[in-house]
């Protein structure tokens, strides 16, 4: 993925100035940062869900902000996370792995099923195919979200505080599915406020405040010597 001068605006709020931001393949890059920084409307470009206001967006080899190119085809190769779990309450754990699959992607049923069981082998849910959202703690709703996105088959997955919204014991299973799937070598950015997650799994971290970046690099130096004062007067707030 491959951000280059993003700008966005809402009216006269200009709430990304400028954002270059690489993520290669097999990358985990986290972008930590004050509330209303811009770190959601960052990931919402990146898959089109906001249209950025000016700058490129390349990702595995598509121009997103191209106008001519094909939106839909873009997005099944992002798979998005997001703090809400957005499950389909009427579904049963399988129904919500398989629908867009079939929906999407014109899977057969049993093909649809061979992925969602493998996926949900990946995030530890084997024995709640049957369950629906409402029969499933927070965690494991967001487990099944995640196992969802990856039954499409992304080359990229986006998380915008995929653990904000859970109870503090039910954080750590979520992040062991995410630290899991950077092991695998899946392409990731991360936004969070765990930082012990962005220390540990983290390739660079990303520094944003008032729709810019102030700092990125390894995490041990981001997160661990900030160099600049605004890092770590957030660091200060949050760790
Ligand atoms: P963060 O995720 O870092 O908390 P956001 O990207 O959600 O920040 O928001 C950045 C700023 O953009 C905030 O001031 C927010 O109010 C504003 N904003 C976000 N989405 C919209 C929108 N659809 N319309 C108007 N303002 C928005
Ligand atoms: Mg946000």
């Amino acid at each position: 993925m491959e951000v280059t001068g993003l700008h966005k605006s809402f009216g006269d709020l200009e709430v990304l100035k400028g954002i270059d931001i690489t993520v290669r393949g097999g990358e985990v890059v986290c972008v930590i940062g004050p509330s209303g920084s811009g770190k959601s409307t960052l990931l919402r470009c990146v898959n089109l869900l906001e249209e950025p206001t000016s700058g490129t967006v390349r990702v595995a080899g598509f121009e997103v902000t191209d106008p001519e190119v094909d939106i839909d085809r873009v997005r099944r190769r992002i798979g998005m996370v997001f703090q809400a779990f957005n499950l389909f309450p009427h579904l049963t754990t399988l129904g919500n792995l398989t629908l867009p699959q079939r929906r999407v992607l014109g899977r057969g049923r049993a093909e649809a099923e061979e992925v969602a069981r493998g996926n949900l082998r990946r995030v530890g849910l084997t024995d709640k195919e049957s369950s629906y959202p409402a029969q499933l703690s927070g965690g494991q709703q967001q487990r099944v979200a995640i196992a969802r996105a990856l039954s499409m088959g992304p080359e990229l997955m986006l998380f915008d505080e995929p653990t904000s919204a859970l109870d503090p014991e039910l954080v750590g299973d979520v992040l062991a599915v995410m630290r899991r799937l950077a092991q695998e070598g899946m392409t990731m950015l991360v936004v969070t406020h765990e930082m012990s997650f962005a220390r540990e799994v983290a390739d660079r971290v990303v520094f944003m405040d008032a729709g810019a970046i102030v700092e990125e690099g390894p995490p041990e130096q981001v997160v661990g010597e900030p160099q600049q004062a605004r890092t770590r007067a957030f660091l200060a707030r949050v760790l």
